[in-house]
C-alpha cells in the first residue's frame, strides 16, 4: 500500500509538484533490462531558482528554522517511521532505478534511512551551546544557528541513504533544503519528497530538482541564494563544486571518491575474512565509494588465499536484482558496465592474470558484470591505483608491515581501510598509520550513524554521521553579555 505515487515529469517544489518550466524530461532506465521505466521533469536554471528561492522563504519565514529542536525532531520521527510504513515501495524503486538486489535495498537501505532519520531527529534534541569562562565581567555563551539554505547534490550509488545523510541532519538542525539527485536514479528522492512532506516537513523546506549536473547541478551549486553546499560524488566533479564554492565562499562538505585497501596478515581468521573480503568488493555490485577493491595479502597466506577466492567467488549469486536470493544486481548503468570493461582490459594489457570472472554476465538486455579478480598487477597499474567503480578485486602481496602500510596509502584516496589479523596489538598499530576516514577491523562496512564517516586526501573533508554531522550544518554564534 503506498502513500502515494511519484507524479510522472514533475519536480517538487515550494511543496508542489511542477513541470519543469520548459517542460523537459529525461528518461529514467531499469539497469537490470535496459528498458525505460518513467520519465521526470529535468530541471533548467528558471527551475532551480524557484527552488532556491522557495527554500529562502520558508527558511526566512521560520516555519521550519523557528521550531524548537524538539518540534523538528518529532516530525523527523515520524519520517523514520513512514519510511518503515512504506519500505516495501521505497525497496522497489531502489531496486528498479539502480539495480540493487532487493533484498540489499530492504536490509540496508531503507533500513538505514530510518535509522538515520531517527538518529538526526534524536540529534535535534540535543543542538546546545556551552557557557564560557571568561576574566571578563561578563556571560559569554554559544548557540549553534542553522546555515541557512543547503545545496545537496547525491550520487547515483546509494539515492536514499545518502540523501537522508544529508537531509537528515541539515533539517535537524533548522536549514531549508534543495536536493539534486543523480540524473541517472531520481526515483527515491522524488518518493521521499512526499513522505517528508505527509510527515509535516512545511511546503518550501525541503525541494527537490532531478535534472543534469551541467545544467541544475551547475546552477545550484552556483545561485547567490545557497548558503552551503553538501556533495556526494566523484573527486573529479567535487574538485570542481569545491572550486566554486570556495570562490564563493560557501562552506562546503565534500563526500568523495575511494579505493580502500583490505589488508590480511598470516595470522588472519582466514574463513571469517574471506566473507569480509567478497563482501567489499561485491557489495552493492562494487560501486560503493567505501568498498574495498585492493586486496593486499602477507605472502605466507598468499596463494592459499587466491585458491580459496578462486572458488568462493563464481559462486555468489549474479542475477535479477528482484531475486531475494541474488547478491549481486547489474551495474546501475551502460556506461558503468563499459567503464568495468575498459578497466579489465587494461589490467590484460598489463600483464594481470584474470583468477576469475573478467567478462560480462549475458542476462535480459542488463548490464550485469561478473564478480572478477585479478592478481599479478604491479601497484602502479591504473587498475590498481584508480577507482574502477564495479566488481573487481586486485590481489597483491606483501612481505613486512611497513610494506602493507606502503601498498595501503599508495593511492590518491583515503576513504576507508581495512584489516584481517587476530593480533590486537598489531590492530590498533597499523589503524593509527593508514590513511583513511575509517578503518575496519575483521570484518567491513560496519556503519552506523552514530559512526563518523569521511574522507582524507582525494576522498574529500567533513564527516556524514554523528554530531560531527550536525555540526557541519550549523554555525556557531557567540553572545557576551556584559554584567556591569
Ligand atoms: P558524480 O558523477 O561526481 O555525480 C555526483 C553528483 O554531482 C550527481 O548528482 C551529478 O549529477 C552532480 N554533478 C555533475 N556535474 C556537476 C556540476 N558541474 N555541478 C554540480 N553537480 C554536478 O558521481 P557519481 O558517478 O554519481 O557517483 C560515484 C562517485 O561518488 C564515486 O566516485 C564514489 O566514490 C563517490 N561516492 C562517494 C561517497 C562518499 O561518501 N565519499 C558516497 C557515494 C559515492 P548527474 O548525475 O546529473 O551527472
Amino acid at each position: 500500500m503506498t502513500a502515494f505515487e511519484i507524479e510522472p515529469g514533475r519536480l517538487f517544489v515550494g511543496g508542489q509538484w511542477r513541470e519543469a518550466a520548459d517542460g523537459a524530461r529525461t528518461e529514467v532506465v531499469d539497469p537490470s533490462r535496459g528498458a525505460v521505466v518513467t520519465t521526470v521533469a529535468e530541471a533548467g536554471a528558471a527551475d532551480v531558482d524557484a527552488a532556491v528561492r522557495a527554500a529562502r522563504d520558508a527558511f526566512d519565514g521560520g516555519a521550519w528554522s523557528g521550531l524548537s529542536g524538539r518540534e523538528r525532531g518529532r516530525i523527523l520521527h515520524r519520517v523514520a517511521e513512514l519510511i518503515r510504513e512504506n519500505a516495501d515501495e521505497l525497496a522497489r524503486l531502489e531496486s528498479l532505478d539502480v539495480g540493487k538486489p532487493i533484498s540489499l535495498c530492504h536490509a540496508v537501505d531503507v533500513t538505514n534511512a530510518a535509522n538515520d532519520y531517527e538518529h538526526f531527529a534524536a540529534l535535534a534534541y540535543s543542538l546546545d551551546g556551552s557557557v564560557r569562562d571568561t576574566p571578563m565581567n561578563a556571560l559569554a555563551y554559544t548557540k549553534r544557528e542553522p546555515i541557512g539554505v543547503v545545496a545537496a547534490i547525491t550520487p547515483f550509488n546509494f539515492p536514499l541513504i545518502l540523501a537522508g545523510s544529508k537531509i537528515g541532519p541539515a533539517l535537524a538542525a533548522g536549514n531549508t533544503v534543495v536536493h539534486k539527485p543523480a540524473d541517472e536514479t531520481p526515483l527515491s528522492a522524488l518518493y521521499m519528497a512526499g513522505l517528508l512532506k505527509q510527515a509535516g516537513v512545511p511546503d518550501g523546506v525541503v525541494n527537490v530538482v532531478t535534472g543534469s549536473g551541467p545544467v541544475a547541478g551547475e546552477a545550484l551549486l552556483r545561485h547567490r541564494g545557497v548558503d552551503k553546499v553538501a556533495f556526494t560524488g566523484s573527486t573529479a566533479i567535487g574538485r570542481h563544486v569545491a572550486a566554486a564554492a570556495g570562490e564563493a565562499l560557501k562552506p562546503v562538505t565534500m563526500e568523495l571518491g575511494g579505493n580502500a585497501a583490505h589488508i590480511v596478515f598470516e595470522d588472519a581468521h582466514l574463513e571469517k575474512a574471506v566473507g569480509a573480503i567478497i563482501k567489499a568488493f561485491v557489495f552493492n555490485t562494487g560501486q560503493f565509494c567505501m568498498g574495498g577493491p585492493r586486496l593486499l595479502v602477507a605472502r605466507p597466506v598468499y596463494a592459499t588465499l587466491l585458491g580459496i577466492l578462486s572458488e568462493a567467488v563464481p559462486g555468489v549469486p549474479v542475477g535479477d536484482p528482484r531475486n531475494p536470493e541474488t547478491v549481486v544486481g547489474p551495474m546501475a548503468g551502460e556506461k558503468h558496465l563499459k567503464k568495468v570493461e575498459e578497466y579489465v582490459d587494461i589490467a590484460r594489457k598489463e600483464g594481470g592474470r584474470i583468477v576469475c570472472g573478467g567478462e560480462r554476465l549475458d542476462l535480459d538486455g542488463g548490464y550485469y558484470y561478473k564478480p572478477t579478480v585479478i592478481a599479478d598487477l604491479s601497484n602502479d597499474s591504473r587498475v590498481v591505483q584508480e577507482e574502477i567503480f564495479g566488481p573487481v578485486l586486485t590481489v597483491q602481496p606483501f612481505d613486512t608491515e611497513d610494506e602493507a602500510v606502503e601498498l595501503a596509502n599508495s593511492t590518491p584516496y583515503g576513504l576507508a581501510s581495512g584489516i584481517q589479523t587476530q593480533n590486537l596489538a598489531r590492530a590498533h598499530r597499523i589503524a593509527d598509520r593508514l590513511q583513511a576516514g575509517i578503518v575496519w577491523i575483521n570484518d567491513w562496512a560496519m556503519l552506523d550513524p552514530a559512526v563518523p564517516f569521511g574522507g582524507v586526501k582525494d576522498s574529500g573533508f567533513g564527516r556524514e554521521y554523528g554530531p560531527e554531522a550536525l555540526a557541519a550544518y550549523t554555525k556557531v554564534k557567540s553572545v557576551v553579555v556584559s554584567l556591569d
